[in-house]
C-alpha cells in the first residue's frame, strides 16, 4: 500500500489521459495555476541564423482561482487591524509591527493617498479603500522609492501566504482578524472548474480524492484495463506498491485518504 501522494501522482495521470472532456496533465495540479503570456520568441535556423517570431503561450493549471489552490478563503475583521476613532498619526493601525516610527509610518505618512493626522472614520471612500485595498505601487517618499500597498493585500502576503510555522510569531493576530472558511468555488477541493469537469465514468478528480483509499483502488481496478495500464506504465515509480493494491481490487480498508480530501474535510 503506497502514501495518498502516490495516490494523487496515479490520479492525475489516469484523469488526464482518460478523463472527458480532455484536458492537460498540468490541469489536474491544484498547485499550477493557469497561466497566459505573448511576446518575441527566437527560433533556432541553420548555422547561426535565428529569426524573430511572435508567439503566445498558454499553460492551462489546475489551481481554483478564487482561493488560489488553498482550499479555503479569509474575511478579515477590520476593527482587529484599526482603531478608527484614531488618526494614523495617533497610533490607529493595531497590526504586528506597523509602527509609525518605522518604514510603515515613513511610507503612510509621505505616500499622499491618504491624511494622517484625520481619524480613520473620517476618511473619504477613496482614502480608506487606498488604505485597505491599494495595490503595490511604487512612491517616493523623502527622497526614497519605496513601495506602498494596501493594508489587505500586505496582510495577504506576509501572514497569509505562509505556512504555520512562520506564521507562529503572528498567530495571535492572525486568530484576532482573520476567519477561514471553506472556498465556496471549490469547495475546498482547491481545483478549478476545468479540472473537475473532466470525468471518468461520471466521477471527477475530487470525487476520488474524497473516496477512502480502498474504495479507490476498487474503482480504479474496476475501469478499462488496457487504458488503466497504459496510465500505470506512465505513472511515477513511487506509485508501484499503490498500484499493486489498486490491481487486485481490494484493501484492507487503509483509513488514509488523498491530501486535498483531508484538508477540507470539515474539523
Ligand atoms: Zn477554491
Amino acid at each position: 500500500m503506497g502514501t495518498a501522494t502516490d495516490a494523487n501522482a496515479l490520479l492525475r495521470i489516469l484523469f488526464s489521459r482518460l478523463g472527458r472532456p480532455h484536458i492537460g496533465p498540468n490541469a489536474f495540479s491544484f498547485n499550477v495555476p493557469s497561466v497566459r503570456a505573448s511576446g518575441a520568441i527566437t527560433v533556432e535556423r541553420g548555422t547561426g541564423k535565428t529569426k524573430t517570431e511572435k508567439a503566445t503561450f498558454n499553460r492551462l493549471g489546475g489551481m481554483c482561482v478564487r482561493c488560489e489552490g488553498m482550499g479555503k478563503v479569509n474575511d478579515i475583521d477590520l476593527s482587529a487591524l484599526y482603531d478608527d476613532s484614531l488618526s494614523l498619526n495617533e497610533g490607529a493601525l493595531k497590526i504586528p509591527g506597523y509602527s509609525m516610527e518605522g518604514w510603515y509610518g515613513r511610507i503612510f505618512r509621505g505616500c499622499g493617498f491618504f491624511d494622517p493626522d484625520k481619524p480613520i472614520r473620517e476618511y473619504t471612500k477613496k482614502e480608506l479603500h487606498d488604505l485597505l485595498y491599494k495595490e503595490a505601487t511604487r512612491v517616493k517618499v523623502e527622497g526614497i522609492n519605496l513601495t506602498s500597498a494596501g493594508l489587505i493585500p500586505t496582510i495577504q502576503k506576509s501572514y497569509l501566504s505562509k505556512d504555520v510555522d512562520a506564521l507562529q510569531p503572528h498567530i495571535a493576530f492572525v486568530e484576532r482578524a482573520v476567519t477561514f472558511t471553506v472556498c465556496p468555488d471549490c469547495d475546498g477541493t482547491r481545483l478549478s472548474d476545468q479540472a473537475r469537469s473532466s470525468k471518468i465514468n461520471g466521477i471527477n478528480i475530487a470525487d476520488t480524492c474524497a473516496m477512502q483509499i480502498s474504495d479507490l483502488a476498487a474503482w480504479v481496478g474496476g475501469l478499462d484495463e488496457p487504458s488503466v495500464a497504459a496510465a500505470c506504465r506512465a505513472a511515477p515509480p513511487s506509485t508501484r506498491s499503490w498500484r499493486s493494491a489498486s490491481a487486485t481490487s481490494r484493501s484492507t480498508g487503509h483509513p488514509a485518504r488523498c491530501r486535498a480530501a483531508r484538508r477540507s474535510a470539515p474539523r
